[in-house]
């Protein structure tokens, strides 16, 4: 396993870490078995949420009894003011089963009243701190999809960590990687198999780690075999093989012509659907096996697929070229609005 130094945490960590989504599809009996795995494999960093519903418990549980000491655990919360967040990471402690929690992020921030909320006063950051100070949090970080966020979050200095979608399809973050990591700030690439458009997960693990400014790789596993492959990925760091290289190119073929990459481009739309995000959510639906959960996060958006006007502007803003209305209009099958 290759270590690296996740920014100004000074946290070593493994290039490959494990992404806490899909513990919802399993129980806590199996979450422990992975856990054991990972250890075993020299996986240290562990990401969750509080928004995945019984991952951070199950993780809690599995690591309960000797284990919590061989992870550092990153978990994170969509709270945007100081009471919400406080209450939060009293919950992932609690839910945890720990007396510290390594790094505490901001979930998902994006927009401008989030921004300015989170990062007031009396907002989450704020909360965040304040846990720092009582040794209960040890390190502040945010995660967030579109470019403009990420480059928002880079103007705090108090931010240690970013979390971005990065993989073989999704590199529009690079130029960013490399300035965060020049400031000092640990780079999480999440979504490394593309939301599961990526099938060889030891190609896009390899992909990733190739770039230095990425720190880890949080790859979502329910399987010890997926936490074998993309741990034996990361032995390695020697250059891409030119064959890989050619693997890479015809994964970007196969997928650029229909892959939202949650660049944010596209908006606003007329009538309020939050584009990416709908895609994202159909895909929880198809592809990683959280029909119920992606669903559930679908229902909360304000403006669904189905009212989409056919007015075209999110098309002419789309730097992919994407068919977003003919996309828009498969989300609404799946989502069970048009036949
Ligand atoms: S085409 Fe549909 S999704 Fe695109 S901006 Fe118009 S209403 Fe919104
Ligand atoms: S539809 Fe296009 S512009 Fe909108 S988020 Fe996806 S890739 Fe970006």
């Amino acid at each position: 396993m290759q270590y690296r130094i996740l920014g100004k945490t000074g946290l070593r960590v493994s290039a490959v870490g494990f992404g806490g989504i899909p513990i919802q599809r399993i129980d806590a009996a199996g979450t422990r078995a992975l856990m054991e795995r990972l250890a075993e494999k020299g996986v240290n960093f562990i990401d969750t949420a509080r928004g995945y519903t019984v991952s951070e418990s199950y993780l809690g549980e599995a690591l309960s009894g000797g284990l919590r000491g061989r992870f550092i655990l990153a978990t994170k919360s969509m709270s945007r003011d100081y009471e919400g967040m406080a209450r939060d990471i009293e919950t992932s402690l609690a839910n945890l089963k720990t007396d510290f929690i390594d790094l505490y992020q901001l979930h998902n921030i994006k927009s401008d009243a989030d921004f300015e909320l989170a990062f007031s006063e009396h907002g989450a950051m704020a909360a965040i701190l304040d846990a720092v100070k009582a040794g209960k949090v040890r390190h502040f970080g945010a995660t967030a999809h579109s470019v403009r966020s990420l480059e928002r979050l880079l103007t705090y200095p108090q931010v240690e960590t970013i979390m971005l979608p990065y993989n073989i399809v999704e590199t529009q973050g690079e130029a960013l990687m490399a300035r965060a990591a020049e400031q000092g700030v640990g780079v999480i690439a999440m979504k490394p198999m593309a939301g599961g458009n990526i099938t060889d997960g030891a190609l896009a693990i390899r992909f990733i780690l190739q770039n230095p400014n990425c720190t880890v790789a949080i790859p979502g596993m329910a399987a010890l075999k997926e936490i074998d492959e993309n741990t034996a990925a990361a032995e390695s760091a020697a250059p891409l093989t030119p064959d890989e290289q050619a693997a890479c190119d015809a994964v970007r073929a196969e997928l650029s012509g229909n892959f939202c990459r949650r660049c944010g481009y596209c908006a606003p739309c007329t009538v309020g659907i939050d584009i990416p995000s709908t895609f994202t959510m159909e895909s929880y639906v198809k592809r990683y096996g959280l029909a119920e959960w992606g669903r559930q996060r679908y229902l909360s958006l304000p403006a669904k697929a189905s009212a989409c006007i056919s007015c075209g502007k999110c098309e002419t803003r789309c730097p992919y070229e994407l068919p977003i209305r003919e996309k828009l209009r498969e989300a609404a099958r799946t989502f069970g609005e048009i036949e």
